[in-house]
Order: structure tokens, then C-alpha cells, then sequence
């Protein structure tokens, strides 16, 4: 059986259901690297350059993490556009060349280019091709990336009750996980999902704020239409994908009377986020907002205060209605 290497890093935490099926329909062995810890953060650091942002660096060292296997094959998508006229950030295309270059011993990688700005019939060839490298039969493939759209519905669907992403994936992979109760704040969060759900790299944001006796409002669990409707209020259409979910995420949270403020989580060094965040502080008016930029050097401590500060203004708030409409911006 062949066994394919896929990191738990960047849009594994939107894909995976569908990868894992596809690989396994197939008759291979997916091997999922281990959830991130200092080690792998540290990995990534050595491995990656300096100017990377901080998920790219951690997916190197989950990279890293998979070279000690022995694997057929590395699956390294190269993810240029997952929606018609939109894009991912730049730095996903140019992974797997930054991992060729980084690493001097790798198995084949499977760098399959998802590019589906304009339409899916490339897209379609790349799986054929990927499928090829396991069987001959394209309808074999075709069916076993079917069965994986299926799995990643069903998956989405789980998130959309109230579960982070990561959690949704543990509740699809058979794992008992208890649904957070009703905390006496809800707080949206929003973020990369690559760097809000890894614990690691958010520092257990959404835990921590579960703790604290909050109900975290995530962007899967908004519906989709009403999250674009409201990104389309912008002047501009904003052509990054994830930018125009937290966008638009954001807005339709400000609507929300049941929610009493957002937080965002960015990266430092990250370009979309340099911006998306300055236009969500600009635009949340009515609700209380907090921009959190992290990176490997980010405080524990001073993380704790910010969040703890956060909610008890928002409890403060809500016992004084007078503090309602101040913008915590400006
Ligand atoms: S969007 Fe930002 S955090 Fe994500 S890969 Fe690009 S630079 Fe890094």
C-alpha cells in the first residue's frame, strides 16, 4: 500500500476530509503529521526563511516531520485559487518550490496546481493525473473525489454547529468531542483558519476564551450566502478568498445582537491581513473589536491579559448600556 505524507498545516484544516478520502479510495495510506507543537514550530523556523509568515514556517516543520517516514509521496498541493475570480495569497503558490529548495532529501511530492479562477477543466486533469499514480481506472478517481467533496460537506457541516474546524475534523475522524456550552459572552472570532485552529499557532485562543466562560462565534458556523452578501457591501470586491470570508464575516457579526465583540486573529508578516484587519477595525463600529497580530515570539502572558481585559469590557458593557455604540477604534 502506498503511503502518501500530508502536513497538518495551512489548508489542511479546510481540506482534509477531502484529501484522506480521495488517497484512501484510492488504496492508499494517508500519514497525517502530528498537531503542532514547539517542535514543530521550531522545525519550521530552521527549515523555512526569515521573511515567510508564521503558518508557512510551521507547515515546514510538519514537512519536516513527514521526511522521517517512509513515504511514497508528499502531498503538497499548490493552491492558487479555490472559487472562480478569486485568489489565494501568493506565498500557497510558492510552497512546494520553497520546499524543494529548503529540503535536500524529500519524497516525490504530489504538487497537484488548484487553480479555479477561471474554470475547474485544468483542475479536473491535475486530479486525473494525481489519481493516475494509484490506478488506471478514471472513473475510479472520479468517483473517489466525489465520495471526498461528500466527506468535506459533511465535515463543514459538523463546524457549522458550533465547532472549530479542527474540532470538526476530530468529530468526522470518530472522536468524541463535547459541544461548548453557553458561555455568558459570545464573542465572534475570526482568522486564517491555519492559524486560528492550531492551537499552537493561535495559542489556544478559542480554548481560552471557552474557559473564560465565552461562546466563540466562528466564521463556519454563518451561512455562507449571508457572509458574501455582506462582503459585497464593500465598494471594492475583494479578490482574496479568506479576506473576503473574514470581511464579510465581520459585517454580518456586527449585525448579530446576540454577539458582543469580535476579535481578530492575524499574522505578522502577513500581507492580506495587513489590510483586512485595518478595514474590519475601520468598519466594525458597533461592536467592540480586537485586532491580535501573533507571530513565534508572541507572549503567552500578554496574550491572557488582552483577552481577559477584552471580556471584562464586554461585561462591563453589557451591565452599563451606556458604553453601547463606542467604537473601541479611534
Ligand atoms: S494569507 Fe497571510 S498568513 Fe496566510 S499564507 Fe499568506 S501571508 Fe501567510
Amino acid at each position: 500500500m502506498k503511503k502518501i505524507g500530508i502536513p497538518r498545516g495551512l489548508f489542511y484544516y479546510y481540506y482534509y476530509p477531502l484529501y484522506k478520502t480521495f488517497f484512501t479510495d484510492l488504496g492508499a495510506r494517508a500519514i497525517l503529521s502530528s498537531p503542532t507543537t514547539r517542535i514543530t514550530v521550531d522545525r519550521g523556523i530552521d527549515a523555512a526563511v526569515d521573511e515567510t509568515c508564521f503558518p508557512i514556517k510551521v507547515y515546514f516543520g510538519h514537512v519536516k516531520e513527514l521526511c522521517k517516514y517512509e513515504l511514497d509521496y508528499l502531498f503538497v498541493p499548490r493552491l492558487v485559487s479555490i472559487e472562480n475570480r478569486s485568489y489565494i495569497c501568493p506565498k500557497f503558490m510558492g510552497v512546494p518550490d520553497m520546499i524543494r529548495a529548503s529540503f535536500t532529501s524529500l519524497p516525490p511530492l504530489i504538487d497537484i496546481t488548484v487553480d479555479l479562477s477561471r474554470s475547474d477543466r485544468d483542475f479536473k486533469d491535475q486530479v486525473l493525473k494525481t489519481g493516475r499514480l494509484f490506478t488506471k481506472k478514471s472513473s475510479r478517481i472520479q468517483d473517489a473525489y466525489e465520495h471526498g467533496k461528500q466527506e468535506l460537506e459533511y465535515c463543514k457541516h459538523i463546524a457549522s454547529q458550533g465547532y472549530t474546524m479542527a474540532e470538526a475534523i476530530n468529530i468526522w475522524e470518530g472522536q468524541d468531542i463535547r459541544q461548548q456550552r453557553d458561555g455568558s459572552l459570545r464573542i465572534g472570532v475570526l482568522g486564517h483558519g491555519y492559524s486560528l485552529y492550531d492551537e499552537a499557532i493561535s495559542m489556544n485562543i478559542i480554548g481560552r476564551l471557552r474557559e473564560m466562560g465565552c461562546t466563540v462565534v466562528l466564521p463556519e458556523s454563518l451561512s455562507l450566502e449571508q457572509v458574501e452578501q455582506e462582503a459585497a457591501s464593500m465598494p471594492k470586491r475583494i479578490f482574496w478568498t479568506l479576506g473576503r470570508k473574514m470581511v464579510g464575516s465581520a459585517l454580518k457579526m456586527e449585525k448579530m445582537p446576540d454577539i458582543d465583540g469580535i476579535i481578530y486573529v492575524a499574522c505578522f508578516g502577513c500581507g492580506p491581513d495587513s489590510f483586512i484587519g485595518e478595514i474590519i477595525e475601520r468598519k466594525v463600529n458597533d461592536k467592540a473589536y480586537m485586532l491580535i497580530v501573533i507571530d513565534e515570539h508572541t507572549g503567552e502572558g500578554g496574550l491572557v491579559t488582552r483577552l481577559e481585559a477584552f471580556c471584562d469590557m464586554l461585561k462591563r458593557r453589557r451591565r452599563q448600556q451606556v458604553e453601547d455604540h463606542i467604537s473601541a477604534y479611534g
